[in-house]
């Protein structure tokens, strides 16, 4: 049997957070000589982390790691407070790329956390996103990963509040939310959910393909959780075959009729063509779209002062005008073709 189609779910692959974190670690490389530190993973992907790493990027899990002077990178994911307090005591310059949507429920946390709130947070265990934010309050929160860990836990006297993760599956989310509306009426909530924008699309793009594929590829690392997501929510609708995988070379040979493909919100676009041209449909590919995403998430401000001092210098060095970068304009696949075409010069 043969691929007889693929259909290409929209949106997929990066978001707006990921995009500005693999810039900001791009002009990282492209300002500092190496070794440049990242606090975690910069996004969970494993082929962009090899291009860093090949580029002279060096991710660790703990600051001790650090040797003190050297530029410092925080991930996407958000870190926890005195985390980031010891990287500025210990860095050169220290760059914290966490996406502005995970720096919203940090803000949540900490006033709730103020007020008297007692958290309920789902999340992932051991996640990053997830050590990051409940370290806002550790004292006032309670981490709860599925439903029926929200069951066994003791009733929470005084007020309630619900926050999460961005990256969750939306069915994982409305189980446990649903359940503590019915024990804590006055439960609070944020107006705007916390589940990310790009989370919610990609899961509605699977959504609206479950029907007619016979199988979905969903292209990510293991350790990103809405990539993890996709494959539930895939699993849920009742797809026959679903399978992640991290590039095409881990493709199985025997996938047959129709293919749904998609792409976490930290996988390249590339590795999507790769699958793409590895599945050969015969009758051709589809994109399907469901919504459209132009999000856009400005440069962290330490990186915007940092290359506007370097071209002012350079102004002032060499009398000239340095032309001003327009971040808007940089696209993430170019930075990674960029990392790419530099290691191999190295
Ligand atoms: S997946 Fe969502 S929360 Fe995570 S970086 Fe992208 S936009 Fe931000």
């Amino acid at each position: 049997m043969e691929v007889t189609k693929v259909y290409l779910a929209s949106p997929r692959g990066f978001c707006a957070g990921v995009v500005k974190a693999i810039n900001a670690l791009t002009w990282m490389v492209r300002v500092f000589p190496p070794p440049i530190y990242c606090y975690h993973e910069i996004v969970h992907n494993r082929l962009v982390v090899e291009a860093f790493e090949a580029a002279g990027v060096i991710f660790v899990d703990s600051l001790e790691e650090v040797p003190s002077g050297s530029p410092i990178m925080l991930s996407a994911h958000g870190s926890a407070p005195e985390v980031t307090e010891a990287a500025r005591r210990l860095g050169a310059i220290v760059i914290d790329a966490v996406c502005p949507l995970v720096t919203k429920v940090h803000h949540e946390i900490k006033t709730r956390a103020q007020r008297g709130y007692t958290i309920l947070y789902v999340g992932h265990r051991g996640h990053e996103e997830a050590i990051g934010a409940t370290a806002e309050a550790p004292q006032s929160i309670l981490l709860v990963e599925t439903a029926d860990e929200f069951d066994r836990l003791d009733r929470i006297d005084g007020p309630v509040a619900l926050l999460t993760q961005t990256t969750l599956a939306v069915s994982d989310w409305e189980q446990i939310a649903g359940r503590a509306e019915r024990v804590y009426p006055s439960l609070w909530k944020p107006a705007r959910l916390d589940l990310c924008y790009a989370t919610t699309n990609r899961q509605g793009a699977v959504k609206s393909l479950a029907e007619t594929a016979d199988s979905l590829v969903v292209i990510g690392s293991a350790n990103s959780s809405n990539t993890r997501a996709l494959e539930r929510v895939g699993r849920e609708l009742g797809i026959a075959r679903v399978l992640r995988v991290n590039s095409a070379t881990e493709l199985p040979d025997d996938l047959a009729g129709i293919v749904a493909v998609t792409a976490g919100a930290s996988a390249p676009e590339s590795v999507v063509a790769d699958v793409v041209a590895a599945l050969n449909p015969s009758d051709g590919v589809a994109e399907v779209a469901t919504v459209e995403e132009d999000e856009y998430f400005p440069p962290p401000p330490e990186l915007r002062e940092l290359l506007s001092g370097l071209n002012a210098a350079a102004s002032l060095l060499f009398n000239t005008k340095v032309e001003r970068v327009r971040f808007r304009e940089e696209s993430a696949a170019d930075s990674l073709a960029w990392l790419v075409s530099g290691s191999t010069r190295r």
